[in-house]
């Protein structure tokens, strides 16, 4: 006689055959729709950005520059590849080895309209992180500006090739960019092109890279405290999501802070949870006009604020952010005239990006 229990695991075998794989599910999300474009169809685009490669030595030997840049831009190819690899390979390194399980959780980008990532669940019963490429593709630029203007006047400047001002709108252009999805303000930033820096801008890529990896172990912070219940699914973009309670929110940023820590060390990791957040703060003054939590996320202010009481980070200077602090509060006090008015009572005004992800009907 066959128990319920023998029955179901019959049945669940059967499912396992017929429902998609983790991948195949994730794969399914990327769905491209029509206007969805490469930013490389752009010959001026196209032209630089070979340029900017070829200086840095990025380009494989024998490989076709243009092939090469339409590759490095095409939608579908960051949402699954080389990027995620590159991503999930540091965060071995960040990991230890009991949690390495987590780099088994299937890791993608897609344009989406909230600002950090989700998880959601699989038809499996296991989980796939989803990260926002919108602001990940350009937190080098936000580092670069960042960088620039909190040496400026430092003995050893991180670059002089602009005024302050163009760093400051570089800064100001990447959070309309990620709540208009607009390339226009990607085009009209000026600081894109800096002779002094090297052409890859390898120490502002680095940060960046700090800044993306936050990110990524938040994620995995969900997933590894247990964050994801089944109870707490609702539809968002078009598909399912775990949704976290604020406490939840809290809880992940400490994992990622943590692990962070503990690869770069307290005042890079403090520096770059400061980009983060207070470009998070700068977005949310600009579709707001305040520091604004939603129903699934504290303010970004008050989660740097978490961060900084629970890892004691109570010395600006000696922990590096004080000064990017004061770069953000300069940006928000003189934001007359160089943010838009907020939106009167808009309640969702970031805008689904053109990857938004959908489930495709089969
Ligand atoms: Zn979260």
């Amino acid at each position: 006689m066959v128990s319920l229990v023998q029955a179901e695991r019959r049945v669940r075998a059967m499912d396992d055959d017929i429902l998609p794989t983790d991948e195949e599910f994730l794969q399914s999300l990327y769905q491209a729709p029509q206007d969805a474009h490469n930013p490389a169809d752009d010959p001026t685009f196209l032209k630089e950005s070979i340029e900017i490669l070829i200086k840095g030595g990025a380009i494989p030997a024998g490989a076709d520059p243009t092939d090469f840049v339409r590759a490095m831009f095409d939608p579908q190819r960051n949402f699954r590849g080389y990027k995620s690899s590159v991503m999930t390979n540091e965060a071995r390194n960040c990991l230890p080895t009991s949690l390495h399980h987590l780099l088994d959780v299937p890791v993608a980008y897609l344009h989406i309209d909230e600002l950090n990532g989700f998880v959601a669940p699989t038809p499996r019963g296991n989980a796939v992180i989803v990260l926002n490429l919108g602001i990940i593709r350009h937190a080098g630029m936000l580092s670069r500006c960042t960088l620039a203007l909190v040496t400026y006047a430092s003995p050893e400047p991180f670059c002089r090739d602009h005024q302050p001002a163009a760093f400051v709108h570089g800064i100001v252009s990447l959070a309309r960019f990620v709540c208009t999805e607009d390339y226009d303000f990607l085009r009209k930033i000026v600081v894109w092109n800096c002779p002094s820096l090297e052409p890859l801008d390898i120490k502002g890529a680095q940060l960046g890279g700090v800044i993306e990896m936050f990110v990524l172990l938040h994620e995995y912070g969900h997933v590894a405290s247990g964050h994801l219940n089944s109870s707490l699914i609702t539809r968002k973009f078009g598909m399912d999501t775990y949704s976290q309670e604020h406490f939840q929110e809290h809880e992940a940023d400490t994992f990622a802070f943590d692990h962070l820590e503990k690869r770069y060390g307290k005042n890079t990791s403090s520096f770059a949870a400061a980009v983060l957040f207070r470009f998070f703060d700068l977005i949310e003054h600009m579709v707001y006009g305040k520091p604004t939590s939603s129903s699934s996320h504290p303010a970004g202010r008050i989660r740097w604020d978490h961060l900084k009481e629970k890892f004691r980070l109570s010395d600006p200077e000696e922990n590096g952010f004080g000064r990017v602090e004061s770069l953000f509060d300069m940006i928000l006090k003189v934001r007359e005239g160089i943010l838009p008015p907020p939106k009167n009572g808009a309640s969702h005004a970031l805008k689904a990006g053109p990857l938004t992800p959908s489930l495709r009907k089969s």
